[in-house]
């Protein structure tokens, strides 16, 4: 495969499927990519569940979050998420926004996500928490303006990930690889300092361990390794079903290999 947005498309479909098969999107929740080619440009399904995104419902969009070409399909209202994000933060190459059960009790108590583990350091130094009602008072609590988008790439500021009050998380990455380490191992750290919370004190790691850890794990060999992982386990799932999805790209109708 050797057109860069085709196989770019193929990744993307790629990532949506192994984090919903790792349980930490549901029906709801989106993963995009900056455009391989075009830094002023985005690739985002059309609304579709992540499980099911296949290469072919990949459209691309413009920072504004616009459609490049007019859509067939319904798209996701969320779009300012990634659009907004992808202006703000030149080095972001990829996010996620997704609600998971094991994120949603930091949203609703405002309790601060604490790194527990060294896998778990991967989600950022920081993880700041983001209440809608500061900039707009009662809403529907979705982020579908572009003034709320706007307001949500600023509470992520500098940092990986942030917390929606009382709605989910949105990450980003320096690549789509290390989106997907984050996203994943953010979620494993969240179950984690739940678990961890009804045994006893928590004892995180250190502010230092943590910039350590998180650096040391979002290098390309663990991540790498990592995704053969999630997607031979996503291969494995897909066996059971009828899924036209080929993880080689080989089959995909965007591009041959
Ligand atoms: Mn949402």
């Amino acid at each position: 495969m050797t057109d860069p947005l085709a196989a770019a498309r193929h990744e993307l479909a790629l990532a949506n499927r192994i984090i919903a098969n790792e349980g930490v999107i549901d029906a709801f929740g989106h993963v995009s990519m900056r455009h391989p080619t075009d830094p002023n440009r985005y690739l985002l399904s059309r609304s579709r569940s992540p499980e099911l995104v296949e290469p072919d419902d990949i459209y691309e969009f413009t920072l504004d979050s616009q459609p490049v070409t007019p859509p067939k399909e319904r798209m996701y209202g969320e779009r300012p998420i990634h659009g907004c994000i992808y202006q703000a933060r030149p080095d972001v190459m990829a996010v996620c926004h997704h609600h998971s059960a094991a994120v949603l009790p930091f949203c609703v108590t405002g309790e601060e996500l604490l790194p527990m583990f060294h896998l778990g350091a991967t989600m950022g130094t920081k993880v700041p928490i983001r209440d809608s009602r500061d900039d707009f008072g009662d809403t529907n609590m979705v982020v579908i303006k572009p003034e709320e988008g706007a307001s949500l790439a600023k509470a992520l500021g500098p940092y990986w990930m942030v917390l929606m009050r009382r709605h989910g998380a949105t990450l980003a990455g320096r690549s789509l690889k290390e989106l997907v380490f984050r996203t994943i191992y953010s979620t494993r750290n969240a179950e984690m300092q739940l678990r961890s919370a009804a045994l006893g004190k928590l004892y995180p790691l250190s502010a230092g361990e943590a910039a350590l850890a998180g650096e040391y794990n979002l290098q390309i060999s663990p991540l790498s390794r990592a995704f053969e992982y999630w997607s031979v386990r996503l291969q494995k799932a897909e066996a059971m079903t009828d899924s036209k999805f080929s993880l080689s790209g080989k089959t995909a109708t965007t591009g041959a290999a």
